[in-house]
């Protein structure tokens, strides 16, 4: 007979999802003593074993090409040697996708989520970011303002550490920043030419540590980070914030453990939450007296549209019908260009930080009569990093022959090539949304996300001028553009939806319970034992990177949830 398991004790709390929000959670919980439970969907990390740091391709089979060695022949895989468990596509956990929309959805099932695998680029939003409505008549403006957000990016900074200068530019709010990275021959390229074109390009932001912080080693500079850092010098919540609160005594985690719905009483408040444990499939229940969702924007949203109840008939805390809604991603745009002045320089270690070590911020904001709404950033690649397990196939294809010709084809030009990646801010629009499929389950029996997506014409000419500014950029560098940054992921010159990962808005915040899920303090407006400490709550999605934001509104979540339970309210 089908039985579900009850645990018999009562944590403080139950934190779903151990990624950048749910790993902040618990750190600040754990620190807070208060006990809490994290569930996670996929297993334990070990970094020692897990990640591939330093491990070169002659050393393991096919070097690193696949099981069949499916990289020779230019088939794309989420590579050997990434971070563990990031997928594209997960076998058995499918969503769907409504009949001619596109969008694709990455997600990583381990301790520390995608938090191993992201580019650590750290970006403050800025003031004018919480005001989108009053500034522009479009979306809606945050209860939040950046001046009661900034104390927390503060403490996010200084505990995640962050590199930068303090440039003063409004667009991009200077921050509590370690020493910057130089720039290497490529970037001090773009950034003369960015001075010709009087565009600013700064020392980048970036989650990786140029000095010693919190018992984290300093960067060694092997370019490596999507690898996974063996000693957390770039930041993970698995690393720098979940291995550390293990030792508070005050937190159990449960891996494999895919929460499946919030179990709410009576008076509405959640009681447990319901989860599959994966290993031997059967059904448990884990009892708190509060809970945080952070299993990632649509995770979270997912987890709360399948949590019904006959006082939720549309999913828990949904009165509003917005769970779901508002779902955006930046824009993204990408384009490659060659640069003769790069061809035959002397070869030389240009590894770096696995990023980039200078950035462009927004810099038209006070230009009057834009194309466009709104604004965007641009990274910047290129560089002479230690060749990867495909490197030469577009030399390859572009080149008729083998042996030395080929060779001296590949040398004259390795490195000479730039990236320029646009980031941009994509308004909510009601096009755009994801749901509950009603015809499919998971390998759990979980009922699967559907999503629906459309751009605007809001980002589409946003793509076009991101398109210009490239060609402007690689020319006043004097080179030439040759095409898209990443072809397989962009359709119709603008992004895939989805493919930035930086999906964000599906359980938003706001002052009115009839168009908004939560309060500003990511507090439910109906359970008042809910929080959301993802990208779910944010209003917009400002052409930052959202990852150190997560960090903020998480951190401030926690602490305002630590002192209602103090007070008894919770
Ligand atoms: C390659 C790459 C590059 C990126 N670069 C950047 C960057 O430079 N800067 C930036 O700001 N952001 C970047 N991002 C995005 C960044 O990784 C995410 O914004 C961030 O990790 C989101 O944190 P999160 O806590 O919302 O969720 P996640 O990090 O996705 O973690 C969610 C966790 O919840 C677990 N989970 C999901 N559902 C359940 C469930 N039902 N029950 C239990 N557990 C569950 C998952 O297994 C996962 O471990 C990048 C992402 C990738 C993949
Ligand atoms: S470049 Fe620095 S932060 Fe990145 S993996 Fe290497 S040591 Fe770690």
């Amino acid at each position: 007979m089908f039985q579900v398991k009850r645990s018999p004790q009562v944590f403080d709390v139950v934190v779903v999802g151990s990624g950048a929000g749910g790993g902040t959670t618990v750190k600040v919980l754990t620190d807070l003593g208060i006990s809490v439970a994290l569930l996670e969907a996929g297993p334990m990390l070990n970094p020692a074993k897990d990640f591939k740091e330093h491990v070169l391709p002659y050393q393991v089979d096919h070097r690193g090409a696949g099981p069949h060695a499916e990289e020779y022949f230019g088939r794309q895989q989420w590579g050997y040697f990434s971070a563990p468990n990031g997928y594209w596509d997960i076998d058995g956990e499918p969503y769907t996708v409504a009949k001619d929309n596109e969008f694709r959805w990455f997600r990583s099932r381990i301790i520390g989520g995608r938090t191993n695998h992201y580019g650590r680029i750290s970006l403050r939003f800025a003031d004018y970011d919480f005001k989108p409505y009053s500034t522009d008549g479009l979306g809606t403006d945050w209860p939040v303002t950046y001046d009661e957000i900034a104390p927390y990016y503060d403490k996010a900074e200084g505990f995640i550490g962050v590199t930068g200068t303090k440039e003063g530019i409004r667009s991009a709010p200077d921050g509590n920043f370690l020493p910057p990275i130089p720039p290497r021959v490529h970037e001090v390229l773009v950034q003369k030419a960015c001075k010709k074109l009087d565009i600013p390009c700064i020392p980048s932001r970036m989650a990786m540590l140029t000095r010693p912080l919190n018992g984290r080693a300093a960067c060694h500079y092997c370019g490596q980070c999507g690898r996974g850092c063996q000693t957390a010098s770039a930041f993970s919540s698995s690393q720098a914030m979940i291995f550390p609160a293990l030792k508070t005594g005050k937190l159990t985690i449960f891996t494999g453990a895919m929460a499946r719905e919030l179990i709410s009483d009576g008076s509405g408040k959640v009681t447990a939450v319901s989860y599959v444990d994966k290993q031997n499939r059967t059904e448990k229940q884990i009892r708190c007296r509060a809970v945080v969702v952070a299993a990632s924007a649509c995770e979270s949203a997912r987890l709360l549209l399948n949590s019904k109840s006959p006082r939720f008939s549309a999913g828990l805390a949904n009165s509003s019908g917005q769970v779901g809604r508002n779902l955006t991603d930046t824009v993204g745009y990408g384009l490659n260009g060659h640069i003769p002045a790069l061809e035959g320089l002397p070869r030389h270690n240009s590894d770096g930080i696995g990023g980039m070590h200078v950035y462009v911020p927004w810099w038209l904001l006070d230009k009057k009569e834009k194309e466009f709404p709104r604004g965007y950033h641009i990274e910047i690649g290129g560089g002479f990093g230690m060749p990867q397990i495909g490197s030469f196939h577009g030399a390859c294809r572009a080149h008729e022959g083998y042996g030395k010709q080929l060779k001296d084809h590949i040398r004259l030009g390795y490195g000479t090539g730039i990236g320029l990646a646009g980031r941009g801010e994509m308004i909510p629009n009601e096009h755009t949304y994801c749901d509950i499929d009603p015809h499919g389950v998971d390998q759990w029996g979980i009922p699967v996300l559907r999503f629906h997506w459309r751009w605007s014409e809001h980002e589409i000419k946003q793509a076009k001028h991101m398109h210009q500014t490239f060609v402007n950029i690689i020319e006043a560098m004097g080179g030439t553009a040759n095409g898209l940054r990443n072809p397989e992921r962009e359709s119709g010159g603008i992004s895939v939806g989805g493919t930035i990962i930086h999906e964000a808005g599906t359980v938003i915040m706001g002052s009115d319970p009839a168009k908004s899920v939560l309060k500003k303090f990511c507090k439910a407006h109906e359970v008042k034992n809910l929080f959301v400490a993802d990208a779910a709550p944010f209003v917009s999605n400002p052409d930052k990177n959202v990852t150190l934001s997560i960090v903020a509104f998480a951190w401030r979540a926690s602490e305002y949830l630590a002192e209602e339970m103090r007070k008894g309210n919770v």
